[in-house]
This record gives C-alpha cells, structure tokens and sequence, in this order.
C-alpha cells in the first residue's frame, strides 16, 4: 500500500512548522471548528454514566435511528436500523464494504480522480481497480456510458464519491439516473455512493444514487459526522443498504472490532439532529473559497468554484517563472514540492488523472474572519512575482 500524499504533506508542513518555519497548511480536509458543546456534553454524560462496556456492534439503537432519520430527512430515503451499520468512521465502513464483497481478481471501478483510499483498501482485498478517467472536460464526472464501457463479467463494485474528493464535483439527479440506468442492467455489480460531503454543499439540493428504486438494492450509502459536524476525532462513520450486503457487512466488522463507545455514539446522535451546524460550516468555507478562487484565477489557475466540499482542484502548472529564474515542473507532486519548499504553503498533487493539485480551504485561523483574509493574502503574497504557465 502506499502512503497517502494528503498524509505524507500534512507529515512534511507538521515537521517544518516544529522547526519554526511559517508554513501555510492547504493540505488536509479537516474543518476548523470545534465540535459544538452540547455535542461534547452527550459523551461525557455517558462516561459519566458508566457506559464503558462493549456496545452492540452494529451500532447503538438510538444513532441508527437518528441515522435512518436523517436518511429520510435528507435525502428521502427509507432505510430500518437493521440495513444501517456505523462505523469508525466513513473510512472504516469503505473498507468493511470493500473487504466483506471483493474476492481475489473482481473488478472495482472508480471514476478518477479519486480519493486514494478507494484503490488502497482494493488492493489489500486482492481486487484489481478498473480506473476510468473523468476529465477536466466533463467537470470530472463519468456517464453513464463511460460506466458500462468498463463494466465485465468480472465487476463486483463500482465506487464514487458525490461530492466529489478531490474535485468537489457534484453529480446531478440526472447524471446519476444516467448511471443507475446503467446499474440496473447490471443486478451483479453493487454501487458504492460515497457522501460525505454531503452537507458541505453551495449548490442547492444533495442528489443521492440510492433514490432511484430500480438500484436501491444495489447501492450502498455511505455517510458520516466527520466533515459536516466538525467530529474528524470521533470517528463515527456509516453504511446503509441493502440487509443482506450490510449483514455481511457486519460479519467482517464483528469480526475485526467490538463496537464503538457508547459516548461517541451518543455524541453522534446529538449531532446528527442539528443541521445548523453543517450550514455554518459551509457558508464559512464557500467564503473562502471565492476569496482563493479569486486570487489563484489572478495567478493564471484554471481554477473554479466547485459545487460543494473543502477542496480547489486545477491542474498544475507546467513551469513558473520568477526572482530566481525558470523552474519546470512535470507533474503535480513536482510543483507541490516546490510550493511547499520555497513557499512554506503545503498543497496535495493528485496525478491519477493528468497532472493536477489539491488546496483545501480548511487552514486554521484563530482570528476568525479577518484572519482568514490574512491567511489568502499571504497565499497571495508569497506567490506573486512568479508567472505560471500551463
Ligand atoms: N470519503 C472521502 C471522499 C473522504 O474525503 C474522507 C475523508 O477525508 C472519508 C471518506 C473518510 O471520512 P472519515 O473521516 O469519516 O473516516
């Protein structure tokens, strides 16, 4: 397995910062809030309570409530506890997924660009990804078409996120009937819909895969507190679906943990019945994106505002030229290491689709408005000077 480059830039910023360097972090998705007090004061009443033993491993009765609540809530789906498991996280239930379905040689489809674990956790299952490229030229999507094109006799699982990480790309309704259409031709292939940005959102309306009734059997959902609550520590992720697939689902979790704390359980709970919170969340990183849009639309980027999540995806530069001359870069990871070191600013490369780089807006700034102008300014003064070509 390889390491992820977002964890590799986050190691790299951690060590220069120990070393008193001002290093600017656009590396990690992880919001700058903390998680909201009357969320805290559910776990620790539990701790309080003594409830410190094993937990039923699906999850506690009441989240899986609050989960299925929020399901039809959201995204008007209808799921009983029994087709819901949580999880250590979103990440914990892509790897269960992955683990419980896929035998040594299936096939796993995934649009790229993609979030690195996808391929990672294929892997370890002995899977063979199918990567299917989702250009700049189609917003980074795939169709319905590009989807059948890849699909054999020996596909298990086709996996995406909507939003999208890294692009922040947003499948519409009818771009996702266009790949449930697909889907139902092909009862044998289950789709994993990966939304956890869900709620981090500046477009309006989240579209759901699972919506339309000829796949709901095939698809499972995945969802979480971490990004839209402000809960990245806690670790509460979730699947739903189809009872069958999620029973074995829970085998492989059974199997591999005991539940989670009763107290985290109960936080999530508390959290996943307040959606004031995951607005505020967003009206503060659609903020600053239009203030880096704007300065890196400035610099020559070919940078957009995306539909939804934390992330600027653009292509990177070929070459920039400034005080010292002319330095050429051949991929993303290239230009990431030259933006970190001679800039102190750590960005993602993201090369699975052509040459590319990932800034996230979720810097920390203990000066709240004001001090996230500062932090975009300095981004702006650090790079000016240079020209970028492309
Ligand atoms: N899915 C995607 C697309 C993500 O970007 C992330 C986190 O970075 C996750 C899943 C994992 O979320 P969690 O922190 O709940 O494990």
């Amino acid at each position: 397995m390889e390491e992820s480059a977002t964890i590799a830039m986050a190691k790299k910023s951690r060590e220069l910062k120990s070393q008193g360097m001002d290093v600017i972090s656009l590396s990690l998705g992880e919001p700058d809030f903390h998680t909201p007090d009357f969320i805290k004061a559910a776990a620790v009443e539990a701790l309080e309570q003594n409830y410190t033993t094993y937990t039923p491993v699906p999850g506690y009765d009441d989240l899986r409530e609050a989960i299925a609540h929020k399901f039809q809530r959201d995204n008007n789906l209808s799921y009983t506890k029994d087709q819901i498991v949580v999880s250590t996280g979103a990440k914990q239930s892509i790897a269960n997924l992955v683990l419980s379905l896929i035998n040594p040689d299936d096939e796993v489809i995934i649009p790229a660009p993609y979030w690195v674990s996808y391929l990672e956790i294929v892997k370890v299952a002995e899977g063979v990804p199918v990567v299917i490229s989702a250009g700049i030229d189609k917003d980074f999507k795939i169709t319905g078409a590009d989807l059948e094109a890849a699909i054999t006799p020996r596909t298990k699982l086709f996996m995406f996120s909507t939003p999208c990480n890294p692009t922040g790309s947003v499948y519409t309704k009818a771009e996702l009937q266009d790949l449930a259409r697909v889907l139902a031709k092909y009862p044998q292939v289950i789709a994993m819909s990966d939304e956890i940005y869900e709620h981090i959102n500046f477009i309006g309306k989240h579209e759901s895969l699972a919506q339309f009734p000829e796949i709901y059997n095939q698809v499972v959902t995945v969802n979480g507190v971490s990004k839209a609550w402000a809960m990245t520590g806690w670790r509460i992720g979730f699947v739903a679906g189809n009872a069958l697939l999620v029973r074995a689902y829970g085998d492989v979790k059974d199997n591999s943990d005991s539940g989670q704390f009763l107290g985290i359980q109960k936080a999530g709970a508390a959290g996943l019945d307040e959606v004031s919170i995951p607005k505020a969340i967003a009206a503060k990183y659609s903020r600053r994106m239009d203030k880096l849009v704007g300065v890196l639309a400035k610099l020559g980027f070919q940078v957009r505002k995306p539909g939804a999540g934390f992330f600027l995806y653009m292509p990177a530069p070929k070459s920039a030229t400034g005080p010292s001359g002319t330095v050429s870069f051949d991929s993303g990871e290239a230009f990431s290491q030259w933006m970190i070191t001679e800039h102190l600013i750590s960005t993602v490369p993201w090369d699975d689709c052509g040459s590319f780089v990932r800034f996230s807006v979720t810097f920390v700034s203990d000066k709240g408005e004001a001090g996230e102008a500062e932090v975009i300014a300095e981004v702006e003064r650090r790079l000016s000077g240079w020209k970028f070509s492309f």
